[in-house]
């Protein structure tokens, strides 16, 4: 069924995102929104908006019988989750289905398959992909726990099934700090995930993050190269780049192609990201986990492969097939993406919600801004702190750093402090520039650089 119309079941700057590859296709967008949200970027784009609920997610963008109620109400052909929220809820994805609209992602027992980070280990395991050593499913208590680490040693994650976002990792040490942490990894994971299951990876130290985009339609699976999110704050994801830096030809071959035997594997539909860490002294890559969803961070590879994902994402829902295939999609320059969060570099990244007072957007060639801000706008304090992504685009990696600075100088916010001063001290970086960093960079370089003489200010209207 051709995709006439979409319930855009997200906020922020995806939803934004979303309406624009909707409206390159003639698609009608029906916007959800809190009551919080009534001001927000992507209601005043779409064609029509619908309150679901109060502020608190729980009553808004989680709830599923308010979001199906919504699609029905409009009519809608079809539902894009976005990221986040339900993006990654199989249950979601069938109740979609079920009321006869198109889920914009893959099937629901595809989403729980691989959405259960153990699942999606043994999967990518039956694929002949390499995973982390580590435990061969759920750990169910601490003696089992104890076992393994005997057999693999320390430092290990001890990690929740269910987790995301950062959430539910735990590194332990030593024998005792694994008596204390198990339980209580297990406590904290049923309450935040509903599910208290756990299982158990060694650490790799020196670890790069690196992960391929992958796509399926039904008949093809390919991938669209690798990003590298290695500089990450609190297991979060800060700064982006297409392709990976200095990683040799054949290992991106291996790794690209491993991610599209995993796709192939489960027969996944859509768009998703296979995670990996790469380790630059082994030269070895092992699986983490599998996204099934559009991921925050899909701009840079638009920049660097020319495909619209989003549009693409449409196109397949609809039944049509991709629009390239493996042999047509190429990789051309570099691109990088920083997150512009409205937090206070200078007050350990404190939220700093509030109101848009001034807005000034670089433009040029290469440079991108995908944003929910527009002048004027107040920033809820309920939700993610992701204001926009400034992506920047250029032929070589040095050219698009050079850029990159250009358009961070060129990006004022007015009102509210963001993570702006740091993106721009980063950039200015020579270890960063030389590509020398890891996964833990960018938490010994606030301690050590910044937090003894100030962290980077936040600027100031
Ligand atoms: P990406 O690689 O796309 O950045 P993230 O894991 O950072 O993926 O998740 C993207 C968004 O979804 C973030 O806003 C994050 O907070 C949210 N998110 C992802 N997984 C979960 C989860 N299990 N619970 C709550 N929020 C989540
Ligand atoms: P989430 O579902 O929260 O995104 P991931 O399993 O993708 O969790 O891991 C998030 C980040 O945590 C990785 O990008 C990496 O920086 C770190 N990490 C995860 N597993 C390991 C590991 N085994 N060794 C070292 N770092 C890891
Ligand atoms: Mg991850």
């Amino acid at each position: 069924m051709t995709i006439h119309s979409v319930l855009v079941a997200n906020r922020g700057e995806i939803a934004v995102r979303i309406i624009r590859a909707a409206k390159a296709l003639g698609i009608r967008t029906v916007q959800i929104h809190s009551a919080a949200d009534a001001d927000m970027l992507a209601v005043k784009m779409a064609d029509e908006a619908i309150n679901i609920g109060s502020p608190a997610p729980r009553k808004s963008y989680l709830n599923i019988e308010a979001v199906i109620a919504a699609a029905k109400s409009a009519g809608v052909d079809a539902v894009h989750p976005g990221y986040g929220f339900l993006s990654e809820n199989g249950d979601f994805a069938d109740a979609v289905t079920a009321a006869g609209m198109v889920f914009m992602g893959p099937s629901g027992d595809a989403i729980r398959l691989l959405g259960d980070k153990v699942a999606a280990r043994q999967a990518a395991q039956k694929a002949g992909v390499p995973t982390v050593p580590g435990s061969d499913g759920r750990i169910d208590d601490l003696d089992a726990a104890r076992a393994l680490t005997a057999r693999i040693g320390f430092p290990v994650m001890i990690k929740a099934a269910a987790g995301g976002g950062g959430r539910g990792i735990r590194i332990v040490q030593t024998t005792s700090e694994l008596e204390t942490q198990f339980p209580q990894a297990s406590a904290e994971a049923a309450a935040a995930f509903g599910d208290g299951g756990l299982y158990i990876e060694k650490v790799i130290t020196k670890a790069r993050h690196v992960e391929v985009q992958i796509f399926g339609d039904g008949e093809n699976f390919v991938h669209f190269f690798e990003r590298e999110c290695s500089l990450q704050r609190r297991r979060q994801k800060v700064w982006e780049e297409a392709p990976a830096f200095l990683l040799p030809g054949p290992i991106r071959e291996a790794l690209c192609e491993s991610a599209v035997a995993l796709a192939r594997s489960v027969n996944y539909r859509g768009a998703g990201t296979v995670e990996y860490l790469y380790d630059e002294d082994t030269q070895e890559f092992y699986f983490i986990e599998v996204n099934t969803r559009i991921q925050v961070e899909h701009p840079v590879t638009e920049m660097i492969t020319g495909v619209d994902l989003v549009q693409e994402m449409f196109k397949v829902a609809g039944g049509a097939p991709l629009s390239v295939r493996q042999g047509q999609i190429a990789v051309n320059g570099h691109a990088i993406e920083c997150r512009i969060n409205a937090e206070d570099p200078a007050r350990g990244f404190m939220p700093s919600p509030g109101r848009i007072n001034q807005l000034v957007v670089p433009t040029g060639e290469g440079i991108r801004f995908d944003t929910m801000l527009y002048e004027g706008y107040t920033i809820p304090p309920f939700y993610d702190s992701l204001l926009g992504k400034l992506i920047v685009w250029a032929e070589t990696r040095d050219a698009c750093l050079d850029r990159l600075k250009t358009a961070l100088e060129g990006l004022q916010v007015v009102g509210v402090p963001t993570t702006i001063p740091l993106h721009l001290a980063l950039a200015g970086d020579e270890s960063i520039r030389r590509g020398d960093y890891h996964t833990r960079f960018l938490e010994t370089w606030l301690e050590t650089q910044c937090a003894p003489q100030g962290a980077p200010k936040a600027e100031v209207a």
